[in-house]
């Protein structure tokens, strides 16, 4: 096996990635590195995970050893789709050029212009950007392009999903034709495929094996799940998420918990911390300096659990997550596999749980049929009717009815529509977490104190252990606060 040390790297390199740890360069490094320190186009197929980040970092660092940046004109660009993936990769070139005088700036959103200024007035060797940015910059006449030497596309594939591609194009039309270019992407789309013909030239192409192939590692499992109700969808799935969360037990040290959308990362983080779980979201929406702490704490490990989108959490670089829960089905397979990796990294085990419902089907056969794997199905832990979240979910069945016959037995189905929407409106923004240990307080106390709350709650779960005790869901059984007169009730 090819050592790192018969690879030709700047001997200040070597003795930096020594010092990393590493002496045996993954494959994405084994086939980049030579070509690239031939000044050859590099084309690498590969993910995060799999060593891609050093695989052009170290042949940049000993190409730009030699030779001095000039006032405004970075020497090389890398160009990443996320500011996170752009903090981690200048994190790599701390690392890896720790032993040698290079310059960098990072150019990414949510820092301010006047220190990226102030860096690139100074001259560059490296300058990691994110497109928008770095168009921003060159668009206010700071930064000159005409100097790049060495140009990096990492995750161009993610860069397509982003809507980047144009401002990949203009940057490329930018900077001298005699650059040099290593360009990365997971998977090869057409339009991928496109840029790559227009503006490399006879790359070296490098391919390794997905992930979900070599990531044996990991113990997949699935949960097939339905609400006992549409409306009560929501808290069940997030009750069930709890539930999986907590059968893991001690061996769940951190965890990254994916959602499809951003609202959702927001609702399923705040539902966890209601919980006792140590949660905070991270997605695109959110500021950078919150975003970049909450990440911090992540890698750090005073923050166990992560609740993440896709984009915000792609090649996140946490070498240790035990597991990753997908809240949802991603609607993209490959999401699948990228997820999934940010689990059993380098070797160590990990697990990976997802939850799917009826509409997920499509989805999750599309990924099963990616990564030509069975993902074993995991029983329900809360089981179908009798779970807490569908006792609540009876009260909640009860409260509605209530509230429409509050309305007069009459009304047409279109004027009860705005009390369904509203109950599902305060489920989403309070979570349900209250309720639960509300549920349980009152489980305890007297009836004289649980009708206290019978006010609030009108015909929902205080009527437990009271008439209505036998009434668990619609059947033909009509609750009796139903049939009492409209007066009565509010009396009640
Ligand atoms: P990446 O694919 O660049 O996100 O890297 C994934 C992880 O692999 C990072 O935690 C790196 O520190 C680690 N890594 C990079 N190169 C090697 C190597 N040659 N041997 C072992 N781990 C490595």
């Amino acid at each position: 096996m090819t050592k790192f040390s018969e690879l030709n790297l700047n001997p200040k390199v070597l003795k930096a990635i020594e010092e990393a740890g590493y002496d045996t360069p993954t494959p994405i490094q084994a086939g980049a590195i030579p070509p690239a320190l031939e000044g050859r186009d590099v084309l690498g197929i590969a993910q995060t995970g799999t060593g891609k980040t050093a695989s052009f970092t170290l042949p940049m660092i000993t190409l730009l050893a030699r030779g001095r940046a000039r006032a405004r004109m970075p020497r090389s660009l890398v160009l990443c789709p996320t500011r996170e993936l752009a903090a981690q990769v200048a994190e790599n070139f701390d690392i890896y050029a720790k032993n040698v005088k290079l310059t960098k700036a990072l150019l990414i959103g949510g820092v301010s212009f006047k220190e990226q200024d102030a860096l690139i007035d100074k001259g560059v060797d490296v300058l990691i950007a994110t497109p928008g940015r770095l168009l921003d910059h060159f668009e206010r006449g700071k930064l000159l392009l005409t100097g790049v030497q060495v140009m990096v596309v990492d995750e161009a594939d993610r860069m397509l999903d982003m809507g980047f591609i144009p401002d990949i194009e203009r940057i490329f039309s930018l900077t001298p034709f005699t650059r040099q270019t290593l360009f990365f992407s997971a998977t090869m789309a057409p339009e991928i495929e496109r840029i790559t013909n227009t503006f490399l030239s006879a790359p070296a192409r490098i391919e390794v094996a997905r992930q979900a192939t070599a990531s044996e590692t990991i113990t997949q499992g699935v949960v097939m799940f339905k609400a006992s109700r549409r409306d009560r969808e929501g808290t069940e799935k997030r009750a069930l998420l709890r539930k999986l969360i907590e059968l893991e037990g001690d061996a769940c040290s951190n965890a990254i918990i994916f959602c499809n959308r951003k609202s959702d990362v927001d609702i399923v983080a705040k539902s966890l911390k209601k919980y006792g779980f140590d949660a905070a979201p991270i997605h695109g929406d959110l500021d950078q300096s919150q975003r970049m702490k909450t990440l911090d704490g992540f890698r750090e490990g005073t923050l166990r659990f992560l609740v993440a989108s896709d984009v915000a959490a792609r090649g996140l670089d946490v070498p240790a997550v035990s597991h990753v829960f997908n809240f949802d089905v991603p609607s993209h397979a490959e999401d699948y596999v990228h997820r999934i990796g940010r689990t059993g990294r380098a070797g160590r085990k990990g697990k990976a749980m997802m939850i799917c419902g009826p509409k997920d089907e499509k989805n999750f056969d599309a990924i099963e049929k990616l990564i030509q794997k069975e993902i074993p199905r995991v029983e329900n832990p809360l089981g179908h009717v009798e779970t807490e979240a569908t006792t609540d979910a009876s009260d909640e069945k009860k409260e509605n009815k209530s509230r429409r016959s509050r309305g007069g037995r009459g009304r047409s189905k279109s004027s009860d529509k705005p009390q369904e929407t509203k109950v599902e409106a305060q489920e989403q923004v309070q979570t349900e977490a209250p309720k639960e240990t509300s549920k349980r307080d009152d489980d305890q106390k007297p009836e004289q104190d649980r009708s206290r709350n019978r006010r609030n709650d009108r015909g929902g779960r205080n009527d437990r252990g009271g008439r209505d005790s036998n009434v668990v869901g619609m059947g033909d059984h009509m609750p009796s606060f139903i049939a009492l007169s409209f007066d009565e009730r509010r009396a009640g």
